[in-house]
């Protein structure tokens, strides 16, 4: 059906159905469009935008990808990396200094077939495009993306919920049921108070906060103390050769009370793992 009607790809369906639902795009004039390729999602923003501008109010749309896409009308593309700084500056120097009503992002890595590797590198991704999104987007604005609702899913909610009051988890129904695919809608973009946008140490800037605005996240120190070029606790070293065998291996200061292999030594004198192994 995507091909009958002209559309890039088939997950054009699925941004349709969540502005269905959402009405994000009504009076909408400034559109970001991450990972955009091949251009499905950009084409129905170009759709919805460039055919409704009125004089005066043109529609600027950027999409960005790390790779080439066909051109398509009122649609500025960049070539880049949504992790760096100088997309954010290239958009933003796009809209003439101002920024955008809506962010949205369908972003994907390629997929290794390690189902928790996937769903760890779709959340970095998604976290690089909630980033790029503090320093494109208007307060008021919208940010939607794709997630893989996997079990950590929650922090990621908790992360957001940082930066929009109303955020909601939503599965159009072009999207796979047996997919673990669903897509965020994130609204009215507020950033706490003195929020620097930050791309260098992005997980940093997006821990969550308390309710004076304080970071709750910290670091703490790093120090190796002790003699470094002394023993190596996780060496396993010889005995010293004294040459005549006078070496004497001392007895520990305090046994243990009740030594924790005592039970087993005694299953195994009541011959309790050979019954095991022949059950094997
Ligand atoms: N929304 C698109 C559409 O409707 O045609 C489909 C997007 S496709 C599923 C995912 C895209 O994410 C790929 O084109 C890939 O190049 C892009 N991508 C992945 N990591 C990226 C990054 N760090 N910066 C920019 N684009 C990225």
């Amino acid at each position: 059906m995507a091909k009958e009607q002209g559309w890039r790809a088939r997950s054009a369906f699925k941004l349709m159905q969540i502005d269905e639902e959402f009405n994000l795009l009504q009076g909408v004039t400034k559109a970001v469009d991450l990972c955009a390729a091949p251009g499905s999602w950009s084409q129905v923003l170009s759709k919805k935008l460039v055919e409704n501008q009125s004089e005066g109010d043109e529609a600027k749309i950027v999409a960005v990808d790390l790779q080439a896409m066909a051109p398509l009308p009122g649609v500025i593309q960049l070539q880049g990396d949504i992790t760096k700084q100088s997309t954010a500056d290239q958009i933003i120097s796009f809209f003439d200094g101002e920024k955008a009503d809506i962010v949205i992002c369908d972003g994907a890595p390629d997929v290794t077939g390690l189902h928790d590797m996937d769903e760890y590198i779709q959340a970095q991704l998604l976290l690089a495009a909630l980033n790029i999104t503090t320093h494109v987007l208007r307060p008021g604005g919208s940010f939607v993306a794709k997630i893989f609702r996997g079990k950590d899913i929650t922090l990621l909610y908790t992360q957001l919920k940082v930066f929009f009051p109303k955020v909601t988890c939503s599965k159009p129904r072009s999207s796979r049921n047996s997919s673990i695919e669903a897509f965020i809608v994130c609204q009215d973009y507020t950033p706490p108070k003195d929020y620097v946008p930050n791309m260098g140490d992005p997980m940093l800037d997006l821990a969550p906060t308390d309710a004076q605005g304080r970071s709750n996240r910290t670091i703490v120190p790093f120090i190796a103390c002790g003699d470094l070029s002394g023993f190596d606790s996780d060496m396993t070293y010889q005995l010293p050769d004294t040459g005549n065998d006078d070496y004497i291996v001392l007895a520990p200061v305090q046994m243990p009370i009740t030594a924790p292999y005592l039970s087993a030594m005694e299953k195994k004198r009541k011959g309790f793992f050979n019954e095991q192994m022949s059950k094997k």
